[in-house]
């Protein structure tokens, strides 16, 4: 472990965060959102929101794809799950994840064939393993974990798998970062960029955001020196009057990205609007399937009536993934809503902003070792 404890050294995080402090002083009150659901789990579980001066503010946004996933996408996921011949699988998170009426977890208590699955492949393993019933796995994600459904889409294509099928809920990042830039409520000084976003999509998406908002971007990691640094190098280009997209996380990203990995993407999908929860439709942020792999496309070939979508009248998760409202704002929050008996998807994730905040966020430490 002591490449991580290298991160999590306290004198190198004290170091930080005087270096921050110097150069805050000089400044007016600056914001900086993550659109990361593991960099808002990081900075909770250190505590980095109660180290910073007063002026630095940092705001979680949409980073976590379970908790951006729309309510109806989920109905559609359950209507699936309740036909007779269907097996749908998913990613554990999802499953307890409400829908209007249920959730996942519990069709899968009243029978439904429901399986958690770690990978797409592990998806294509059950098609081929029944095939006389239809399997549909729920591709939900970034542009993380959408080549790895686009590789198990053409796997099926290549063997025949007719009874193999994808929901795509993916979403891209860019167009979602250039909607909350545009909202005037947030007021939006920079952005800690999603690093595993970034070892995918490289640098360039983001370059408007520096040019033409005026935006500071840092793509940064996940340790909390790796936070740390980051909001070092966007109070240095605020101060400087700068905008750019630096790396901080540059262990692991690459100004290119992977471009093997967004072939894949784009030899499989296409962009398509999608409805993020709380931001409505955002126009090219989703991904759905090319026409040439429309038979395992779940959405444009299975028939099922989708109940109307209902969402709890005081669940406030909208307004927390647009960084409108912190989880403690909602008057659900540790009352009626807790890990244990969600009512809002923020909650039930473990990337999720109120889980994150009842997790950690009731306290205060530092998170970093004294080594
Ligand atoms: S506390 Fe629960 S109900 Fe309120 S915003 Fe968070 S997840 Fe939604």
């Amino acid at each position: 472990m002591k490449f991580i404890d290298e991160f999590r050294d306290s004198r190198l995080a004290r170091g930080l965060l005087r270096r921050i402090e110097d150069l805050a002083h000089e400044l007016p009150v600056v914001r900086f959102m993550e659109v990361c659901g593991t960099h808002t789990m990081a900075i909770y579980r250190s505590g980095l929101r109660h180290l910073l001066p007063e002026n630095i503010v940092l705001i979680s946004g949409p980073g976590c794809p379970v908790c951006v996933t729309a309510n109806q996408y989920l109905d559609r996921a359950i209507a699936y799950a309740r036909l007779p011949e269907v097996i749908v699988c998913t990613f554990g998170d999802m499953m307890r994840v409400p829908g209007s009426s249920s959730s996942l977890e519990l069709e899968r208590g009243r029978r439904a064939d429901i399986r958690v699955v770690y990978s797409p492949l592990d998806a294509l393993e059950v098609a081929r393993q029944h095939p006389s019933r239809r399997v549909v796995f729920l591709g939900v994600g970034f542009e993380t974990t959408a080549p790895a459904v686009a590789a198990a889409i053409q796997q099926a294509a290549s063997e025949g798998l007719a009874n193999f099928f994808v929901s795509s809920a993916h979403k891209v990042m860019p167009p979602a970062l250039a909607a909350l830039t545009t909202d005037g409520r947030l007021r939006i000084d920079g952005f800690i960029l999603p690093g595993h976003v970034s070892a995918i999509i490289g640098v360039e998406p983001y370059q408007f955001l520096a040019a033409e908002y005026r935006k500071a971007c840092v793509i940064a990691g996940f340790e909390p020196l790796d936070v740390l640094q980051s909001i070092l190098l966007l109070v240095q280009q605020v101060r400087d009057g700068r905008r750019a997209v630096e790396i901080q996380y540059s262990r692991v990203v690459r100004p290119e990205g992977n471009p093997r990995a967004r072939a894949l993407m784009e030899q499989v999908f296409v962009p398509s609007d999608a409805e993020w929860r709380g931001m409505g439709v955002i126009a090219g942020s989703g991904l759905a399937l090319r026409s040439e792999y429309r038979s395992h496309d779940a959405d444009a070939t299975l028939d099922v009536t989708v109940e109307p979508t209902v969402v709890h009248p005081a669940c406030r998760c909208g307004e927390v993934l647009r960084g409108l409202c912190e989880p403690q704002q909602c008057p659900l929050f540790a009352t009626a809503c807790t890990p244990e008996t969600p009512i809002g998807a923020c909650m039930v994730s473990t990337e999720g902003t109120c889980a994150a905040c009842y997790k950690y966020g009731r306290r205060v430490e530092t998170g970093v070792s004294d080594g």
